[in-house]
Formats: structure tokens, C-alpha cells, sequence
């Protein structure tokens, strides 16, 4: 009952703000700030949708209220406490800035007077509960909602049950907020308001360290909903200053209303709810995803067997030949057996490919000792060299000639020595002339 009512007194509100909304200019802006010329004044109102978006704030939720750069929505929690708050709204008043507060239903009750100046001032009023509870987080939902239902009842009390005055705004106290709380606002159609900053006005510091975090913080984030508290002297000291630098550094203040039937939300987008939205040219960070590999003309090499590699279980097969067993003939060089898998298979290289030049002999030419043996190829005759190597004679010339081959001829065990036909190896020399065999 309690919500529908506040609903239908919304609505019933709300039509008057319309109407005031819809006047060609509004007198107070188009006068200006009577009696103050460079007042900071209010630069708009904004109409919000509580169905719409029915947590805000970035201290905790994702979205927070559609302003624009430089603008700034105050808030103030836990009055009306007559001292503090009525000086709290001299000051607004004097520079003509509209704000929001969240009554405490038992202060409202105790201080009825102090809800209406804020409803006659024309400041957008909201509730925080009725007992201020630090324990929202923790509560069940029948408490919590006892909690909202009585503040939203004694606050409606103090306004003499002009609901058109009560916005369908709460904020939960200490913002210790839990899903269910949340929850159950929404079911009611009121917003749940956290805010964009804090200012530490509650703790115990001086009005100086209120007004430097109050603005460090607002020049760090640029724009947003400032949390201030009305009963707290230090706040009283430092708002003139807060709203000194507001004005000297191009802000504007923002006054928000509940949007109704007959008062129309002010035309947003889903990325104006972001305090920060990421431009959708913003380049992102993607890891490169793990390609699958096809393999075209798959192809696999042959498992070999074990009878191929001729081991069973460390034992050799019946019928395999092991290397040491093969007598060698002399001169040969043992060579493995060769494998059953195939041998590595010459790559063809492309057309196009680059070739190196062919190294020069004599980059691996091994410098000579100062006493090397060196052997002499000398050339043989036709007899002879039948004789001694038949296969070789073939064209052989009569003409002396000779090769060096220094360090190479030293004999590798088992090395079947090379030499061009005709050739064959020579006396150890000292390094004269190589001399024909026949000489
Ligand atoms: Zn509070």
C-alpha cells in the first residue's frame, strides 16, 4: 500500500514539476541568483527513471547518473538535524544550487520542520531508512524492509503526507548493500542511490581535508554524485569553499528529479549510465586464439617393428646380424645398418633461391709446418700403373706432374686412399720438386 500510494503521489508530484519544467524559461534561472551574481547556480534538471535504472552510483554499481563532463549532483544523508542542516541550505540558497537529501525517517519525525524546508527550498528529498542501521548487509529482508517502510512513512508524516515532495529515492546507510535490500527497492520502484565519491565528511576531519577530497576526487573522475552529510559541522565549514571551486572550475550543478507518467525522462543513451564509457573505437586487447592445424596430404612415416630394429627386449632376434659380427674386409670402414624408417629425404630447393658462392679452396687450406711430409703424386706409366692398379690406367699422361696434399695424406685407419688416375703415392719428399719416377 505504502508504495503504490507513493507512486500515485509521485505522479501527482511530478505533473507539478512538469508544468514548471515546461514553462519557457524557468524565472529563477532566467533572473539569475537573486542577490548573487556569480552564484554557482543550477544548470539543469535532470529526470531519471528509477524502473529503468534502479542502482546508481560507482562507488558500487556499474552505472551511475547520465551526466556529462563537469557536472556534479550533491547529496546530502542523514538530516535534518536543525543547526547543521539549516545552514547547510543557507548556503545553497544563497548560490541558488539545488540538491538532493536523504532524511533519516526518526530525524523526520523528531525535526518534521526540517523536511519541509527542504521540500519548500525545492531540493529533491529521499529516504535512508528509518533507524540509520549499520547492518543492511546483514539483515534479513523483512527487517530491512521495516527499515525502508518506516523511514519512507515518517519522512511522508513530516511532509504532512505530501507524497508529491518524497522522491522514490533511498540510500542505504553506511552503503553496506545486499542483493535482497536491492531487491526489494526495486520491486518498489525506488532507486537505489550510491554515489560517485565520497568527500570522508562522516570521519573525524578537519573541514580543510573535506574540501581537498571532496575536489581531488571530483577532478579525478570529472563529474558525478558527491556524498556529503547535512548534520555534520565540518561539512557546514567546508561547503561554501566546495562550491567556491565548483564555479571557479567550470562545473555545473545538476538537480535530479523522478521521472513519472507525466513528467518524461530526459532522452538518454544506455552508454550516458556509465561514468566512463569505453568508445567503441577503443582498441582491446585479444590474445591470438589457438589455431587448429590441418594438415593437407597427411602423410605418416611407418611405426616401426621391433622385429625391424632387431631388439627383443634387449636381447638380439634369431636371423639379425649384428654389426661386430660381420667380418671387415680390410680397408673397409663399418657403417651402421641401415634403417628400416626412411632416410632423410633431399629437400629440392625452389628456382628462385638464392645461391652462395662456392667457397674457395683455399679457405680450408691447412697452413704447412716448418717440417711437413709431404707426399708426392707422381704420375706412373701405362705398365706400371696396369700392373698396379690396372683399373686406374686409363689416358695416363707421361707428363710430370704433381699435387700437394699436404696434412691430408696422412692415412685415416681403414680409409681407402684417393687419388686422382693415373696417380699414385710417391716417396716422402722434403719439399723439393716433386720428380718424375722414371728420373
Ligand atoms: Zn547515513
Amino acid at each position: 500500500m505504502i508504495e503504490r500510494s507513493l507512486r500515485i503521489s509521485s505522479l501527482f508530484g511530478a505533473a507539478c514539476v512538469a508544468a514548471a519544467l515546461a514553462l519557457p524559461l524557468d524565472p529563477a534561472r532566467a533572473a539569475g541568483c537573486p542577490g548573487n551574481p556569480d552564484a554557482l547556480g543550477t544548470s539543469r534538471t535532470l529526470v531519471v527513471d528509477p524502473l529503468e535504472h534502479p542502482r546508481i552510483g560507482t562507488m558500487q554499481y556499474p552505472e551511475t547518473l547520465p551526466l556529462r563532463d563537469h557536472e556534479v549532483v550533491l547529496t546530502f544523508d542523514d538530516g535534518p538535524l536543525p543547526r547543521e542542516s539549516n545552514q547547510i541550505l543557507d548556503i545553497l540558497a544563497k548560490d541558488c544550487v539545488k540538491a538532493t537529501f536523504f532524511v533519516v525517517g526518526r530525524m523526520a519525525k523528531t525535526f518534521p520542520d526540517g523536511v519541509r524546508k527542504l521540500r519548500d527550498a525545492g531540493h529533491t528529498i529521499g529516504t535512508h531508512s528509518q533507524n540509520h542501521p549499520l547492518s543492511f548487509n546483514r539483515m534479513t529482508v523483512e527487517q530491512a524492509q521495516q527499515e525502508v517502510d518506516q523511514g519512507i512513512a515518517s519522512t511522508l508524516a513530516a511532509l504532512g503526507g505530501d507524497r508529491a515532495a518524497l522522491s522514490p529515492f533511498f540510500r542505504i546507510p553506511g552503503l553496506l548493500r545486499a542483493e535482497a535490500v536491492e531487491g526489494y527497492l526495486a520491486s518498489r520502484g525506488i532507486q537505489t542511490w550510491s554515489a560517485d565519491f565520497p568527500a570522508d565528511d562522516w570521519r573525524h576531519v578537519s573541514p580543510d581535508t573535506v574540501f581537498h577530497l571532496a575536489m581531488s576526487r571530483l577532478a579525478a573522475k570529472g563529474k558525478g554524485i558527491l556524498l556529503l552529510h547535512d548534520i555534520q559541522p565540518r561539512t557546514v565549514a567546508a561547503l561554501p569553499r566546495i562550491l567556491q571551486a565548483l564555479k571557479a572550475g567550470g562545473y555545473k550543478i545538476v538537480h535530479v528529479v523522478a521521472a513519472t507518467p507525466n513528467l518524461p525522462k530526459t532522452p538518454t543513451t544506455p552508454q550516458e549510465w556509465r561514468l566512463h564509457p569505453a568508445p567503441e573505437t577503443v582498441a582491446r586487447v585479444r590474445w591470438p586464439k589457438v589455431p587448429r592445424f590441418v594438415f593437407a596430404n597427411e602423410q605418416m612415416l611407418p611405426v616401426p617393428e621391433i622385429a625391424d630394429i632387431g631388439l627383443d627386449r634387449g636381447r638380439l632376434l634369431p636371423g639379425s646380424v649384428p654389426i661386430r659380427s660381420s667380418r671387415l674386409a680390410r680397408d673397409q670402414v663399418p657403417t651402421p645398418q641401415r634403417s628400416p624408417w626412411p632416410r632423410q629425404t633431399s629437400i629440392e630447393s625452389p628456382d628462385n633461391l638464392i645461391a652462395l658462392p662456392v667457397p674457395s679452396a683455399s679457405l680450408f687450406a691447412i697452413p704447412e709446418r716448418s717440417t711437413p711430409a709431404i707426399r708426392a703424386m707422381v704420375p706412373v706409366k701405362a705398365d706400371r700403373a696396369a700392373r698396379q692398379a690396372p683399373r686406374l690406367v686409363r689416358n695416363v699422361s707421361e707428363r710430370s706432374t704433381s699435387i700437394d696434399i699436404g696434412a691430408a695424406a696422412r692415412p685415416i685407419a681403414g680409409s681407402v686412399g684417393i687419388a686422382p688416375e693415373g696417380l699414385q703415392r710417391g716417396p716422402l719428399d722434403t719439399g723439393s720438386r716433386p720428380r718424375p719416377l722414371n728420373h
